[in-house]
């Protein structure tokens, strides 16, 4: 079962005032809906201003979070909120370890986890954020000091209870510095997170639990590092603070998955839209790209064309062998030129062996307008 994916905004303390946080939101608004089904979105205004901006956020489908909350409840704590309090005002989702808390602030990795476990018992959910320093980086401790911060929080929280908390990996030398993590090494980290998640906690809790990176996410960068299989969202702080943030949350969305593939005839092709099925006979079987690291490559057609199908799951290899018939829901047309075309599978693709037999030769011409492929578009 496939992660649904999650964006959140970090306003950190900004804007300067209450008129430019709404202006924000109105020009979030005049950008594309965000499809709820298939998306979490949050965002976490600093504290007067998201109450102001909790309800016409709600209404874009935008969950209101809070930036912090207390390690102890109501009572003689000035200047804390408590995570109860949280609750009462209805929001239902706090940020939690955010490194300028653990840095500037000297929250400890005790301190974030005893904030993990009343934030739990008030019944709101958690963006636990991690990650590492640029000189624990450099001692190659990524790892050590994701597990180091984990493991209070393992400690206090109930198996069933990670359900309701998300892990923000984000490497603070990344934070606000504009030099993103390379989509490798954040996926790297991630897995690695989950591997310990797996370890710790459970294999169940590892699989569910969603891993969002932080750190210089734009709209420039996000559709990359989505791609990776261990990347389920982000948590953008500069860029929230942008209309642009809006197709940060569109570049992360699945596309639309075609259950009931139905063929036909194509007469138009955008190559920039994601989600066309088609049946395709493989032609060459699949073979590493040379000089990439891990890219495959298998070739569908004949001598009026051809298509070419990319992935970076070595296991699709086992089924593009030569001759053999495949289904493929939800690819990537990267490009259509001169009778030959590109297919991308990504994480979102169904790339399966055909229930039956491809009998038509896979046949494209020079004008895409008139290609003779099968192939149907999104519904
Ligand atoms: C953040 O503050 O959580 C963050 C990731 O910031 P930025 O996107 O600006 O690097």
């Amino acid at each position: 079962m496939p992660r649904k994916p999650i964006v959140g905004g970090n306003w950190k303390c900004n804007p300067k005032t209450l008129e430019e946080a709404q202006k924000l939101i109105g020009e979030w608004k005049n950008q594309v809906p965000l499809d709820k089904r298939k998306i979490d979105v949050f965002a976490c205004p600093m504290m007067p201003h998201l109450l102001k901006v909790k309800l016409p956020m709600e209404k874009l489908g935008i969950s209101a979070c809070a930036q912090n909350c207390s390690k102890t409840g109501e009572g003689a704590f000035t200047g804390e909120v408590s995570a109860a309090q949280l609750k009462d005002a209805r929001v239902q989702w706090t940020l939690l370890g955010h490194s300028e808390r653990r840095t500037k602030y000297g929250e400890t990795d005790e301190e974030v986890a005893e904030k993990v476990s009343q934030a739990l018992a008030a019944g709101l959910k958690v963006v636990l954020a991690i990650g590492e320093l640029l000189d624990e980086r450099e001692a190659s401790k990524t790892d050590e000091v994701n597990e180091r911060m984990l493991k209070p929080v393992v400690a206090k929280v109930k198996e069933e209870d990670w359900s309701r908390i998300v892990i923000a990996y984000e490497p603070v030398w990344a934070i606000g510095t504009g030099k993103v993590a390379t989509p490798e090494q954040a996926e790297e980290t991630h897995a690695a997170i989950r591997a310990y998640m797996a370890k710790a906690v459970s294999e169940d809790v590892a699989e569910k639990v969603r891993i969002q990176y932080g750190g210089s996410v734009t709209v420039d960068n996000c559709a990359e590092l989505i791609k990776k299989p261990n990347i389920d969202g982000f948590l953008v702080g500069g860029a929230s603070l942008k209309a642009s943030f809006m197709e940060i949350v569109q570049k992360s969305t699945p596309p639309p998955v075609l259950k009931k593939p139905k063929w036909s005839k194509i007469t138009d092709l955008n190559p920039t839209t994601k989600g066309f099925n088609c049946m395709l006979k493989c032609t060459k079987a699949a073979a590493q790209v040379e000089g990439t690291e891990g890219v495959f490559e298998a070739v569908c057609g004949d001598d009026t064309g051809m298509c070419t199908v990319s992935f970076r799951n070595k296991d699709l290899c086992d089924i593009c062998k030569e001759g053999a018939s495949l289904r493929m829901q939800n690819a990537a047309v990267r490009m259509v030129k001169g009778g030959y075309m590109r297919l991308v599978v990504d994480k979102w693709s169904a790339f399966k062996p055909a229930d039956e037999p491809v009998d038509f030769e896979v046949k494209t011409s020079n004008d895409v307008s008139s290609v003779e492929y099968e192939l149907v578009g999104e519904s």
